[in-house]
């Protein structure tokens, strides 16, 4: 860990020194980490377990803020409602964040200080969103990822710096989204930054203050609600009210990344039934325009994007595999039949060819209410249907509707 630590020498600011730290509690733009212990505590009715409250600090390496949209639209639990201790049994959040924090500058780094200090009033969990750059190749005096400086001597500090600081004394450290688990769009090939996870920097080894290894919530961006939901869960854990949840073997969460895309999605039908998308806007499967659903663990499909609307397939787009850590050189090139496609779509056109057509021939029968079958007559003005069966479909259905009701006895 400590080769990517690195101690930039940056400019000395006259101006920090010349500007003093505000740290009035009451004022509100100073360090969460002094404000907070002022606030009143909450009510009964909602505080369970020991913890009143934990402190959440979001840090940022190379991101594009898309996993802090993401999190901005989860509906269960909303941010909101972790802010303001809303959630029974979950402690209050007080959220230190790069862009969402009120306060800023040399506040907004206090309360990093602090924690790294061990100071804080109660324990913190870290956030980390976007891939680590390795400060390793970024040159004698440049760095990629600064983020405030040290009053003491104006030196540079880097986002990577305060992880290495923060993470031994977290209580949990969260990967979000696909740059922050694997590397992501950073770590493609070429990769001149040697973006990496943060489970790569922070190694197999690493464990936080309670006992857990890096937490993995991938996606680009992913479901807020996924964020959120592990976030309650490993709360409820920390206060004491659930046991921990289930984590796979890259520090998933189980109950969200177990499943494929492909075996929740909407068109999973057509797919079946052997019948693909030509082109965008076709309502059918989007295999063969390139979707890689079938193999890929992602819950976007039935648990939609915000508030279980929209996601991937259900809007119209396919999947080019962003949680997996293969994304994105092993899902290139995006938007190209991936080619074991080519086997399975060709069987299903041939098998999902024959069910469909099964399917048919039984839904015209099941579409005749028994007064029509019995008049063989259809009452509509519409006048769209064939009102009977005929041939050899017609006995087709009698020997299916015999096969059917043969324990009743019935036709
Ligand atoms: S659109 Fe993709 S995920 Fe959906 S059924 Fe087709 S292959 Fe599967
Ligand atoms: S469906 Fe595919 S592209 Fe869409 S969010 Fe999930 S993994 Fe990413």
């Amino acid at each position: 860990m400590a080769q990517y630590t690195k101690v930039v020498p940056g400019s000395t600011h006259g101006e920090l020194e010349a500007k003093p730290l505000i740290t009035d509690p009451d004022d509100p733009l100073a360090p969460v980490a002094l404000r907070s212990p002022q606030r009143p505590k909450r009510s009964e009715l909602v505080s369970q377990g020991p913890l009143e409250k934990a402190y959440l600090f979001w840090i940022v390496g190379a991101s594009c803020d898309g996993c802090t949209i993401a999190i901005s639209g989860a509906t269960h639990p909303r941010v909101e409602d972790l802010l303001t201790g809303r959630v029974p049994g979950l402690p209050r959040i007080e959220l230190v964040h790069t862009v969402l924090s009120v306060e800023s500058g040399p506040e907004w780094t206090e309360n990093l200080r602090l924690a790294a200090e061990g100071r804080l009033d109660a324990p913190y969990l870290i956030f980390w969103e976007g891939s680590i750059m390795d400060e390793t190749v970024s040159g004698e005096y440049g760095y990629w990822m600064g983020l405030g400086e040290d009053r003491a001597d104006g030196r540079q500090i880097t986002s990577l710096e305060w992880l290495d600081r923060l993470a031994p004394g977290a209580a949990a450290v969260l990967s979000i989204g696909t740059c922050a688990c694997w590397g992501g769009i950073p770590a493609a090939a070429g990769n001149p930054t040697n973006a990496m996870g943060v489970m790569d920097h922070l190694g197999k080894d690493y464990r936080s203050a309670l006992g857990l290894p890096v937490i993995n919530i991938p996606g680009c961006s992913p479901v807020g609600d996924n964020i959120t939901e592990t976030a309650a869960a490993a709360l409820l854990f920390l206060n004491g009210l659930a046991p921990l949840p289930e984590f796979d073997e890259l520090g998933r969460p189980a109950w969200l990344f177990t499943e494929t895309v492909h075996r929740h999605c909407p068109r999973a039908g057509y797919y079946e039934e052997g019948v693909f998308a030509h082109s965008y806007g076709d309502k059918e499967c989007l295999v063969e325009l390139g979707c890689w659903g079938p193999i890929v663990q992602c819950n976007i499909a039935e648990r939609g994007i915000v508030d279980g609307h929209g996601g991937c397939m259900n809007m119209g787009g396919i999947c080019i595999g962003c949680t997996m850590p293969g994304f994105p050189d092993k899902f290139s090139p995006i938007y190209e039949r991936p080619p074991g496609a080519l086997l399975s779509t060709n069987t299903n056109r041939v098998m999902g060819g024959f069910i469909r057509r099964m399917r048919q021939l039984s839904q015209t029968d099941k579409m005749r209410s028994a007064r029509w079958h019995d008049s063989r007559d259809l009452p509509s003005g519409w006048g769209r249907y064939k009102t009977q069966p005929v041939g050899a479909e017609r006995l087709i259905h009698r020997l299916y509707s015999r096969k059917q009701h043969s324990h009743e006895g019935g036709r």
